[in-house]
């Protein structure tokens, strides 16, 4: 059991004690540390999540599809990796990515098993997720399983991905879709690729998921409330700025 202290925003950080051999600390951008979960095997092999997406904005369900599937696949940590710039949307507007990793950080600080990662961000040109992977196998080694989390629209298109053939050896996906998604289009689609594809794609439903960033940008754009839809720290993070305008 932990107390906690108040962060940026109102941002909750867990208060760990530091002789508490289970956790490091983390620099955030917000220049605070924060205790993270130090990475141990669950029963055999290390697994870990790397949790892609714009996140433009971050919302609960992403926070509670991250929670799921840590749980569901046993990972830890799930790492959020917001994409710097995306590659597929090149014609459309997104928010600046510095804004982006900034709401992330504020969405996962409470949570020791997450953590965010300014890796795309920070990298030039597009955010190619075999990169990310690639770099992610080569710091954690060959002995962790990674596992990509994002929503199963994404993943309906990654034939078209950056060097896939390559990407799908080094992690696994986990597909994740709302309720009232067309889940046997998905399975058709899927059962198309090869046995070596498809057997490395895990589709989950998430409830939450029903929440979504365009219905929050469009909300913003109103003047209407997301109370409820982020945690608070995000929103108030999001109307300090004057972000979605
Ligand atoms: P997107 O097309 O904006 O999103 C597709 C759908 O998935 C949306 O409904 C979105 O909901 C949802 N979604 C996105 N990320 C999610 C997540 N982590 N968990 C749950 N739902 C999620 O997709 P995107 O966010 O731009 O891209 C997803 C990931 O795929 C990113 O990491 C991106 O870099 C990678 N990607 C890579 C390539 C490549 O390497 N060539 C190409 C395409 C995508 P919300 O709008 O509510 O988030």
């Amino acid at each position: 059991m932990f107390t906690s202290n108040t962060g940026p925003y109102g941002a909750v950080i867990p208060k760990i004690d530091e002789k508490d051999f289970n956790y490091y600390w983390q620099d955030s951008s917000f220049g605070i540390k924060v205790p993270k979960k130090k990475i141990k095997p669950h029963g055999g092999r290390l697994k870990i999540g790397i949790m892609g997406g714009t996140f433009d904005p971050i919302h609960y369900g992403h926070l509670v599809t991250a929670e799921s599937a840590a749980e569901q696949f046993e990972l830890s940590p799930v790492i959020f990796v917001p994409s710097g710039r995306p590659p597929h949307k090149r014609e459309h507007l997104v928010t600046d990515p510095i804004e982006r990793l900034r709401l992330t950080e504020l969405a996962t600080l409470s949570n020791p098993r997450f953590s965010t990662s300014s890796l795309e961000v920070e990298r030039t040109g597009y955010s190619y997720a075999i990169d990310t992977v690639q770099w992610f196998h080569h710091h954690y080694g060959p002995t962790v399983d990674l596992y990509f989390i994002t929503g199963a629209d994404a993943i309906v298109e990654i034939m078209s991905w950056h060097k896939v053939e390559r990407l799908i050896q080094y992690c696994q996906f986990i597909a994740v879709y709302r309720p009232g998604y067309a889940r046997e289009q998905l399975h058709n689609t899927i059962s198309q690729w090869s046995e070596e594809f498809s057997r490395r794609i895990h589709l989950i439903e998430v409830p939450a998921l029903a929440i979504s960033s365009t219905d929050i940008r469009n909300r913003l754009k109103k003047g209407r409330s997301i109370k409820y839809l982020v945690p608070e720290p995000v929103e108030h993070y999001i109307k300090e700025h004057l972000l979605y305008r």
